[in-house]
């Protein structure tokens, strides 16, 4: 039997013509004379109404039309009476096709809290935030493949399963073959991972952008965007173990194309959002305006969900140096109240609430802050000659800041000199025999790069105006959290 989405059936809203939906109850009323369904099915953030009068539908039937129960109604559009929707279906005839026991199922029609949906994330994709949610990520995901698409970029994918840790933190998830409890040993007593199966330690990818490189130096212009894994103590609300990253790479790009780049992917995606999501996201706003509420005054966010889109899609992002930064914390007011949790000084690297101050209070505008110490950042950065700080203290690097999350993306201008790059990797430890095949690009057709690293959640949370990172994925991993 086939079907029309209800997205479809309410776009064309025009009375007359049989249609069967299929879908999940979500409301039942009964008045004197009719019986009211709404239905849902995925398709967009609206319920279809499907009346019955009193008394068409068998007893046996009605009682298992509740909420959360999946079926199929078959009947005429006609103009509906109620209010807030031109149409509603006059049920012919209705078809279960399972049940929900009332009393078992643990979604029902009121506010949930999310924590309480965080522990049934097998169920959440049913209500109306969640499904809302899942749809804006589908259409951030596609929105970034297109910009880079209409944009001469070649997506590649670059392994999951590595021998590299571009990020040298250590943060790594192991991948081996060997008996955890008895693993092979050599002469000296270490694992001899010449055993396993990649004849070599593995780990779950921290960052694609290493093999990115090697992309940009032979296709001019990449980008990736998969799995990548963490294995930090994310217990924050901007933190995953297991996250979704876009990393462009281009050969020929500056700091400041990059910057550009980064400037005008995040806008053009946002934009295509509103367009895209318009009734979702009309949704989410007010779901956060009502959420607002409910908080104490001085906790209440001076922007709504769709201010805040507009703030950062209509401002030009404020440039300027860590170095500036930092003098410009340490003589803002927090600073010197003590009402930053953490105290700022150069060389440190700056924690979410310094950067969402200089966002939300002193620019009122998105952020990329630039030429930060090479000591916080990691090797692969290009060594500065000429900024503020004396030469070769910082690193031509950039994080672009958002209001509400702070750092939304960081990237670089790549070392592309060889010598310069080798001693920095022998200074922080890293082994260059290891990374033959990385140096190989600065050993042969050297060119200026650069690009950067957006965690794909931290811009669906943005976009959707949540407050918790496990909240924009579908399948949420943080430490203690293995359901799936
Ligand atoms: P943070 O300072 O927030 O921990 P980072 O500087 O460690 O981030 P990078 O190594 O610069 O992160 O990674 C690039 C981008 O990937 C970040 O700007 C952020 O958007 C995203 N990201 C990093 N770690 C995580 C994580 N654990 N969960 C989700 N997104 C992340
Ligand atoms: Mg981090
Ligand atoms: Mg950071
Ligand atoms: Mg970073």
């Amino acid at each position: 039997m086939s079907y029309q989405s209800i997205q479809h059936v309410l776009k064309t809203a025009q009375p007359g013509p049989e249609v069967t939906i299929k879908g999940w109850v979500r409301t039942k009323r009964e008045s004197k004379n009719a019986v009211f369904i709404a239905i849902n099915d995925g398709s967009t953030i609206n319920t279809i109404q499907a009346v019955a009068e009193t008394g068409q539908l068998p007893e046996e039937t009605l009682k298992l039309i509740t909420t959360g129960a999946c079926l199929a109604i078959t009947g005429q559009l006609v103009e509906s009476q109620g209010a807030g929707q031109a149409i509603e279906v006059k049920i012919g005839s209705v078809h279960i096709y399972g049940p929900a026991d009332p009393d078992k199922y643990p979604l029902q029609p009121k506010r949930h809290s999310l924590e309480f949906l965080r522990e049934i994330a097998h169920l959440r994709p049913r209500t109306n935030t969640f499904s809302a949610i899942l749809r804006v990520r589908h259409t951030l995901a596609f929105a970034v493949h297109k910009y880079f698409n209409d944009n001469g970029f070649f997506y590649l994918n670059t392994p999951i399963i590595t021998a590299s840790d571009a990020e040298g933190a250590g943060e790594m998830f192991r991948v081996t073959t060997l008996d955890a409890t008895r693993p092979p040993l050599t002469e000296d007593g270490k694992v001899d991972y010449s055993q396993d199966f990649f004849g070599r330690e593995t780990n779950l990818t921290v960052s694609g952008q290493l093999e990115g490189e090697l992309g940009a130096m032979a296709l001019g212009k990449i980008y990736t965007f998969g799995p990548t894994f963490r294995a930090e103590n994310s217990n924050t609300t901007r933190h995953l173990a297991e996250f979704w990253m876009i990393e462009p790479e281009m050969a020929f790009f500056e700091l400041e194309d990059n910057m550009n780049l980064a400037e005008d992917f995040v806008k053009t995606v946002i934009r295509y959002a509103l367009q895209h999501c318009a009734d979702d996201l009309a949704f989410l706003d007010n779901r956060l305006k009502e959420e607002e509420k409910l908080k104490k005054k001085e906790e209440q966010s001076d922007m709504s969900l769709l201010e805040k889109l507009q703030f950062v899609i209509s401002n030009e992002f404020q440039r300027l140096t860590y170095t500036e930064a930092v003098e410009i914390l340490v003589n803002s007011k927090p600073a010197k109240k003590g009402q930053f949790q953490y105290e700022v000084s150069w060389g440190v690297d700056l924690q979410s609430e310094h950067e969402r101050y200089l966002v939300e209070k002193h620019f009122k505008k998105p952020v990329i802050l630039t030429n930060y110490p090479r000591d916080i950042k990691a090797f692969y950065m290009k060594q500065d000659e000429e900024s503020d700080a004396s030469p070769g203290r910082t690193v031509r690097a950039m994080d672009v800041l958002f209001p509400g999350i702070g750092e939304i993306i960081g990237g670089s201008q790549r070392e592309d000199d060889y010598e310069k790059l080798t001693t920095r990797m022998k200074e922080v430890g890293i082994e260059t025999d290891a990374l033959w095949w990385y140096l190989d690009t600065r050993r042969f057709g050297s060119a200026p790069h650069a690009g950067f690293g957006l965690g794909f959640e931290r811009l669906v949370l943005f976009v959707t105006g949540m407050g918790n990172i496990r909240d924009v994925i579908p399948f949420p991993r943080a430490p203690k959290t293995a359901e799936f």
